[in-house]
């Protein structure tokens, strides 16, 4: 334990260009961390703004570090992502999230799970077998499980990265557009994958209220997605202002700091029942 520590290795944003050794040392101490349960997932809900319910919410990854405290995904996922690692994140956090689904079905909590897919996700063959393994075995509809995935985790290789989407929606799992409107080739892939929403990308939402271009772009994609029979999730919502010009435009969800920040699973049936109250 104090072997692994002892190292003080700075983290993944300096570390990812650093010395070979100190990369290695990375991967180990995070493969131990996952085996140690310092990995925990945290969910932020997702507000469907005609009905006023929380109808989903985002599994988001954090680092409980013995010492260093909650460490954001944006300080490991990065480098996970470079060196390969996420290959072995990904099917523990699919897991830990199909789990938690079972969980709050079996508590009568009717929620679905949103889980980010970094590229190398789309190109692992295995993956569309393993999910549905997984939820036969946790006795969870494939409805309930919603997978982001960015435009640029596509461009690796679109043909293969389409392939295994096509799979994974056609055992009924729902995909999402992530950070959309900030990739390439955005329209192509509309057309060509089997996605059910759009998340519009906090960059757009940030000024909505203020912003005539940018409440010009998301007027148009709202548009856009309705016609292509999509719904739209908007992130980044952080203010009561947000969340009117939103709701009064047609948005289908909402989620943001303004409605709730990502919270540990065993807060969340208590805080939606709270919200709802
Ligand atoms: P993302 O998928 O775009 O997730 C949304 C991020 O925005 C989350 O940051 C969330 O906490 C934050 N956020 C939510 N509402 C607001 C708001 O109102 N204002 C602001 N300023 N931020 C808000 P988080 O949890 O730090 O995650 C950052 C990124 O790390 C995620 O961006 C995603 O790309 C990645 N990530 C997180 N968990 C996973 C995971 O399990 N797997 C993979 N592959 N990536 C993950
Ligand atoms: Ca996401
Ligand atoms: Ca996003
Ligand atoms: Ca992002």
């Amino acid at each position: 334990e104090a072997k692994r520590r002892h190292c003080g290795i700075a983290f993944a944003a300096d570390i990812g260009t650093g010395p070979a050794h100190e990369q290695l040392s990375l991967i180990g101490e995070m493969r131990e961390a996952m085996a140690n349960g310092e990995f925990v997932v945290f969910y932020q809900p997702k507000l469907a703004l005609r009905s006023g319910r929380i109808v989903a919410a985002e599994a988001l990854l954090r680092w409980n570090h013995p010492e260093r405290g909650m460490i954001a995904p944006s300080r490991f996922i990065p480098f996970a992502e470079q060196t390969g690692f996420i290959r072995e994140i990904t099917p523990w956090l699919l897991d830990a999230v199909i789990q938690q689904l079972a969980l709050w079905q079996g508590a009568g909590l009717d929620i679905a799970v949103s889980a980010n897919l970094s590229a190398l996700d789309l190109l692992d063959a295995g993956l569309s077998g393993r999910v549905s393994g997984l939820l036969k075995r946790h006795g969870v509809a494939a409805e309930r499980l919603c997978l982001e995935i960015t435009e640029s985790a596509l461009m690796d290789d679109p043909a293969l990265a389409l392939e295994h989407l096509a799979e994974l929606a056609a055992l009924g799992i729902k995909l999402s557009i992530d950070d959309y409107g900030v990739g390439q080739a955005s329209l192509t892939y509309l057309k060509s994958l089997p996605v059910n929403e759009l998340k519009l990308d906090r960059s757009f939402i940030t000024a909505i209220a203020e912003s005539p271009k940018d409440s010009a772009i998301v007027l148009s994609t709202i548009m856009l997605s309705h016609a292509l029979g999509l719904s739209v999730v908007a992130e980044g919502v952080e203010t009561p202002a947000d969340l009117h010009w939103l709701m009064e435009h047609g948005c289908d969800i909402a989620q943001g700091y303004g409605i709730a920040r990502p919270m540990p699973a065993q807060q969340l049936p208590g805080w939606i029942a709270s919200y709802s109250a």
